[in-house]
C-alpha cells in the first residue's frame, strides 16, 4: 500500500439523504500526525462525512483517499483492515464482558480465519492469543486501565468506558483514529484525562487522527488544524483559534 501523502484525503465529498443534502462538496487533507478536527452545529454533516470516510455510506460523488490510496467505495471493514479505527459518540461496549475482553475486541480484524481450518490451528490461535494480549496489555498500561483489567465493563464509572472504548480503537493499531465526540457526557478531570491520551498517543502510537467535536474548547485544546462545517458546506479551516474567529463560523454559532 502506498504510504506517502495524507493520511485521509477527501475531495469533494457530496453526499444526499433524500431531499437533503448532507454534505454539499467538501474537501480536506489530513496530514499525517495531525490531530485535525470537524467542527460545526448539529446536524452540520460531521457524522456523514466520518461515515463516507470509513465507508459506511458512499458518496454520492468525490473520492477518499487513505495514505495515497483510493479507497472509494470500499466497505468499511476492508478499510478498518487498512488502520482506520474508530470510537461512537454513544458507547457501544459488549456488557457482561470484562474491561480486558472488550479490548482484546479490537483485536479481531488482525485475527486470522484461515487459521481455524487448519489441523494445527489451536497452535496459530494459542500463538495470535499471546501476541494480541501483548498488545492489548500495554494498551491497558497505557491508558491506565490496569486496576479494573478484570471488571465486567458495565460496573466502571462513564469516564472509565470512554477510555475502555479508546484503548479497544488502539488495540486495532490503527494509522487512522477517528474519535466521535470523545468528551461529550464527562467531566472536566475526564476530559483532560482523555486529551492527554489522545496527545500521548499522537506521538508515541505514530497516529493520526480526525475529532468530531461539537465543543470549541475541546478543539482549540487538541486540534492542530479544524475544518468547520455549516449545512454541509465547509466555512473556515485552519489553526482552531483562526478558524473558530472567522465571522461565518461565529454567526453560524450563534444562529443555531
Ligand atoms: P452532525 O454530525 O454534524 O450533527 P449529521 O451528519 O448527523 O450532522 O447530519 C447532517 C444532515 O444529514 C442532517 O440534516 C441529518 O438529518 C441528515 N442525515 C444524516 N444521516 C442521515 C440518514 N441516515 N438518513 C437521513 N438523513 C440523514
Amino acid at each position: 500500500a502506498a504510504v506517502g501523502g495524507p493520511a485521509l484525503r477527501c475531495t469533494d465529498i457530496q453526499r444526499s439523504f433524500g431531499g437533503v443534502q448532507a454534505l454539499k462538496g467538501v474537501s480536506f487533507d489530513l496530514q499525517q500526525g495531525e490531530i485535525f478536527g470537524l467542527v460545526g452545529p448539529n446536524g452540520s454533516g460531521k457524522t456523514t462525512m466520518v461515515n463516507v470516510a470509513t465507508g459506511f455510506y458512499p458518496p454520492n460523488q468525490g473520492r477518499v483517499a487513505l495514505f495515497g490510496e483510493d479507497i472509494t467505495g470500499w466497505s468499511p471493514h476492508r478499510i478498518a483492515r487498512h488502520g482506520v479505527a474508530r470510537t461512537f459518540q454513544n458507547l457501544a461496549l459488549f456488557k457482561g464482558m470484562s474491561v480486558l475482553d472488550n479490548i482484546l475486541v479490537g483485536r479481531h480484524i488482525h485475527m486470522r480465519p484461515s487459521a481455524l481450518a487448519t489441523l494445527f490451528y489451536w497452535v496459530a490461535a494459542v500463538r495470535e492469543e499471546v501476541a494480541h494480549r501483548r498488545v492489548v496489555e500495554e494498551i491497558i498500561d497505557f491508558m491506565q486501565l490496569q486496576d479494573i483489567r478484570y471488571e465486567p465493563v458495565e460496573i466502571v464509572p462513564l469516564g472509565m468506558q470512554k477510555r475502555v472504548e479508546l484503548a479497544r480503537a488502539l488495540a486495532a493499531e490503527p494509522r487512522l483514529l477517528i474519535l466521535d465526540e470523545p468528551m461529550a457526557g464527562m467531566n472536566q478531570e475526564e476530559k483532560e484525562y482523555i486529551a492527554r491520551f489522545v496527545l500521548d498517543a499522537r506521538v508515541e502510537r505514530d497516529l493520526s487522527v480526525l475529532v468530531i467535536e461539537h465543543h470549541m474548547d475541546v478543539v482549540t485544546a487538541i486540534c492542530d488544524r479544524v475544518l468547520v462545517l455549516s449545512e454541509g458546506a465547509p466555512l473556515a479551516q485552519g489553526k482552531p483559534r483562526e478558524a473558530m474567529a472567522d465571522p461565518a463560523v461565529v454567526a453560524a454559532y450563534l444562529g443555531q
